[in-house]
């Protein structure tokens, strides 16, 4: 949520806050804004609206010292006025984050005499700025920061000063080292192209950036050294290669996602299973699409290893006392790994005496960095704002997670079995063609998709990939559910989606086909099973996959619900990579 980006150096500041505020956008995109060091002054420029807006307004700067910000708003509406940066004096700061207490510190700050002009909480960091400002930005930072509850990743230029003064608290900040100048940013990503080494800063840290140096200081004021790592953001992958958008690219990049998952567990995989040896019970906990992969973690876990699995979201594990000892495993998905809600429910975890494995597609994350364990997600950079070869890799990764803990010889068994899916996922996303029944989704007023077990985990994935990028109505359900309530929105004028993968509760799943065609309403099915098919054929819609493993269909039902979604969103012309009031990587509680 919201990208922030600095640079002090002898470029040109207006053209490499442009580009990293571009590459930062997936992160929020309902305002963006930035403000340059020229001659002794600041130059404001902020715009309701993309990045892009600023580009032709950019082109007059001439700076060499400059901040930038990309916003998805949490307090107040998004317009020029609430964009960032800040002012206050000769001091201008970018936030991204959330100041709890800011209410109390504005009321505070007025009857002081500060004027305020905006309604979001980071105002407030400017105005303390220049109230603890003394001819030093860096040490008016680390008072402002004494006073701050909640969440921030900050950066500050001032006037007098040409450096940029930083500071993090449970948002990510890393810094990033140039040949001609250092950088400082919310991901590596931003300053792909711009530097080869970067230093992730710790919660607490604050920095002075200047053209030739930086300095890090720790939460109490003392100069500490951070690791010196590799960038590893190419800004080569970040292009859409002919895709016309990055979900479409992402989606066909599943099966390299899956590939490169399973090849890197191999590489975690004793270290796994000497961490979990002696585990009792296991909860699983994510957010959105990654809480949809802890679920089917949590069958992967009880049906191979016998260890009773429970799953939550993030936001209401950690305010519900969880029962947790040392005897117990907290698996934290998330893609980013930057997760707010989740990184909060493992520190949770670690601090009852839990193990916590981090299952994220970003090696250097906070969460990665706290874990007992990491299992990676190996799916690469993922720009759209819906996930998707991330959720396949997730799922990969909790299948090999799930069958080390069931034993060797079934360890062997299993990543014999995932090596096939690849292929299979691969042969599924070119026979995929889902025009007709994306016509139709697009003009449903609500959309149902119905499963049983794994297939109603798939189920909510798709029902949510559906509402986020085309804003259709609708709801994952459990097919035996629907009698019980979501039966009585049934008509003519709705679709329900059913998702037949198992054998075994084909039967069951094939009834709530009955009982929704009996109402009138719209049916299609996703099977992959030849029973189905026949049952099915030539009376409704059908989206048939390739035959796999019982455990193993998630993988290619999903594809074809991500797909589903995707075609729906694309009939309806929506801002499919960057949806309406969404954004990636949720840094914000
Ligand atoms: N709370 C700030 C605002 O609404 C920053 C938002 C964020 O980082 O997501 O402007």
């Amino acid at each position: 949520m919201c990208g922030i980006i600095g640079y002090v150096g002898g470029g040109n500041a207006a053209e490499i806050i442009l580009g990293g505020l571009k590459r930062l956008e997936y992160r929020g995109y309902d305002s963006a804004g930035a403000a340059f060091l020229s001659d002794g002054k600041i130059q404001l420029i902020k715009k309701q609206g993309r990045v892009e807006k600023l580009a032709p307004l950019l082109k007059e700067i001439h700076s060499r010292t400059g901040i930038g910000h990309t916003r998805w708003a949490t307090h107040g509406v998004p317009s020029d006025i609430n964009a960032h940066p800040h002012c206050a004096g000769g001091i201008a700061v970018v936030h991204n984050g959330i100041i709890e207490n800011y209410a109390e510190l504005k009321a505070e700050l007025i009857s002081g005499g500060a004027k305020f002009v905006s309604d979001t909480d980071s105002e407030v960091v400017a105005h303390l700025l220049l109230k603890n400002y003394r001819g030093d930005l860096v040490f008016a930072l680390r008072e402002t920061v004494k006073l701050l509850k909640g969440s921030y990743a900050l950066m500050a230029i001032c006037e007098s000063e040409q450096r940029i003064a930083v500071a993090r608290h449970k948002s990510p900040l890393i810094i990033g080292y140039g040949a001609d100048g250092n950088f400082c940013a919310s991901d590596e990503p931003a300053l792909a192209g711009l530097c080869n080494t970067i230093t992730i800063l710790e919660d607490g840290d604050i920095a002075e950036i200047s053209e030739k140096s930086v300095k890090i200081f720790d939460r109490f004021f003392n100069p500490v050294t951070r690791n010196e790592e590799p960038n590893l953001a190419v800004s080569a992958s970040l292009g859409l290669d002919g895709y016309p958008h990055y979900m479409l690219k992402e989606l066909n990049e599943t099966p390299l996602s899956v590939e490169a998952t399973a090849r890197a567990f191999e590489g975690v995989k004793e270290r796994f299973r000497e961490e979990l040896a002696g585990v009792r019970r296991v909860i699983l906990t994510g957010c959105g699409t990654a809480y949809h992969a802890a679920l089917i973690g949590k069958r992967y876990i009880e049906c191979f290893a016998r260890i009773p699995a429970e799953c939550e979201t993030a936001g209401e594990f950690r305010y519900k006392n969880p029962v947790i000892d040392e005897h117990t495993a907290v698996f934290a998905v998330s893609q980013s790994g930057e997760t707010a809600d989740t990184v909060e429910a493992a520190r949770l975890a670690l601090s009852l005496g839990a193990k916590v494995i981090a299952v994220t597609n970003s090696h250097r994350s906070e969460l990665t960095r706290i874990a007992t364990v990491s299992v990676p997600v190996a799916a690469g950079p993922e720009i759209c704002v819906a996930a998707t070869k991330s959720y396949t890799g997730q799922i990969a990764a909790l299948y090999l997670s799930a069958a080390v803990l069931a034993g060797e010889k079934f360890y062997a068994d299993c990543a014999e079995k995932i090596r096939l899916i690849p292929n299979l996922l691969t042969l599924t996303l070119e026979s995929l063609d889902m025009r007709s029944l994306a016509h139709v989704c697009a003009s449903s007023s609500g959309v149902y998709f119905l499963g049983r077990d794994l297939d109603y985990a798939v189920a909510l994935e798709g029902s949510l990939k559906l509402k986020e990028i085309s804003y259709v109505a609708g709801e994952g359900y459990p097919s035996g559910e629907l009698k019980h309530g979501t039966l009585a929105l049934i008509d003519v004028n709705t679709t329900s989606v059913v998702i037949i993968t198992d054998e075994e509760l084909a039967g069951k799943s094939g009834n709530a086909v009955e009982q929704v065609l009996s109402r009138g309403g719209k049916v299609a099915v996703i099977t992959s099973l030849e029973g189905v098919k026949e049952k099915f054929s030539g009376k409704l819609p059908l989206v048939v996959l390739p035959k796999c493993d019982k455990y193993l269909s998630p993988l290619l039902s999903a594809v074809a619900v991500q797909m589903l979604a995707y075609k729906a969103a694309a009939v309806l012309s929506r801002e499919i990579d960057k949806p309406r009031n969404l954004a990636k990587s949720v840094t914000v509680e």
